[in-house]
């Protein structure tokens, strides 16, 4: 890539031909605020926060204006704060942003640019839009259209991540709003529950079903993992309350999924604190199951692998592991196998 040079806040910054201002302006540790753009999809230029000062002049959208040779770029000044204010204000006007009762509260970017540009009230009169609450139609996504401010990250999110297509805009003008599939209940439509909207929205207009009710969003705190489900490893931001009870999943961005996840990485944590969940050995005697300690379940089990082995021979007995088991415990599994039992027989449930 063709390298350029410019300046932004009089300082010497360089880039790659094509690239654009915001690219550029986050990189080199610029803050210019944004709210459609997200660097995971394509651009949309639709919010009109990132506008920046261009050679003194013109006013330009940071996220779809290519930064030049020699441009000199300005991140904010009296009039951008002012446009930015505006904007805000417009967004506030017209949805119901009451945070008290958002699932988004504390982790919302429309609220954190509020609080940015100190907005203490609107002071516009515009006719609140009354559009469709689904709180119920899906076991993985809520939706508040009300709270939406028609950025279009969930619209690209599911065509160009997922591949789904499931969010679209329909209507024109002030009416505009967001629709899945036609006009169904999201429940309804071709989702399949990966997230990936919820995980771009930048407002409270779509959450999961599993945060209801278990804890506020600046009291949840975060730990990575691996997802136990298939042998791709996606890594997932897992986020728990205070009681230590798993509330969502984020796809990490540093890992083979690249922040997405599928519906089994995002949703399928819930087993992990059912209540129903084995958490000692049972072994089966007179008919009923007892509760007994690791070692007499594995001696258990070790003395019916010799007296099998024994009776019919190593090639009596197989194992069939699993992709939930990690690398290193598959490998133990097939070494258990071929070298104290004695047996070839080994196979893995992703294999077929
Ligand atoms: S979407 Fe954001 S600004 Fe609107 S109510 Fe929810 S937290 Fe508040
Ligand atoms: S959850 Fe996934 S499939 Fe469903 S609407 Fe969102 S992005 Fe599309
Ligand atoms: S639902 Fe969220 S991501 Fe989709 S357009 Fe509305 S605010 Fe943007």
């Amino acid at each position: 890539m063709q390298e350029i040079k410019f300046t932004i806040n009089g300082k010497d910054v360089t880039g790659g031909k094509g690239q654009t201002i915001l690219e550029i302006a986050l990189k080199n540790g610029f803050d210019i605020p944004y709210l459609c753009y997200h660097p995971k999809i394509s651009k949309t230029g639709a919010c009109r926060m990132c506008i920046v000062r261009v050679n003194e002049v013109m006013l330009k959208t940071a996220c779809t204006e290519p930064a030049m040779e020699g441009m000199k770029v300005i991140t904010e000044d009296e009039e951008i704060i002012k446009i930015r204010k505006g904007i805000l204000e417009l967004l506030l006007a017209e949805g119901d942003h009451n945070c008290l009762y958002c699932d988004a509260n504390g982790a919302c970017e429309l609220q954190t640019l509020v609080h940015r540009y100190n907005i203490d009230q609107v002071a516009y009169e515009y006719p609140k839009r009354n559009r469709e609450i689904d709180y119920e139609s899906s076991e993985g996504l809520k939706r508040n259209e009300n709270r939406c401010i028609l950025c279009g990250r969930c619209v690209k999110a599911c065509g160009e991540i997922q591949l789904s297509n499931v969010w679209s805009f329909t209507d024109r003008g002030g009416h505009t709003h967001l629709t899945s599939g036609l006009y169904e209940k999201i429940g309804d439509s071709s989702c399949v529950k990966c997230g990936a909207c919820v995980q771009l929205c930048p407002t409270g207009s779509l959450s999961f079903q599993t945060v209801l009710g278990r804890g506020e969003n600046w009291e949840l705190t975060k730990e990575s993992s691996i997802c136990i489900y298939c042998g791709v490893g996606c890594k997932i931001d897992y986020y728990k309350n205070k009681e230590g009870l798993l509330v969502k999943t984020i796809g990490h961005d540093d890992g083979p999924n690249r922040g997405h996840l599928c519906v089994k990485g995002r949703f399928g944590f819930d087993f992990i604190q059912n209540g129903k969940r084995l958490s000692k050995p049972l072994i089966k005697r007179n008919g009923v199951f007892e509760e007994a300690s690791w070692d007499e379940a594995l001696d258990l089990v070790a003395s019916k692998f010799i007296e099998i082995k024994d009776k019919y021979g190593p090639d009596s007995i197989a194992a069939l592991s699993s992709a939930k088991c990690t690398n290193e415990e598959n490998y133990l599994m097939q070494k258990i196998m071929r070298a104290v039992i004695g047996t070839n027989n080994v196979d893995h449930c992703a294999r077929l």
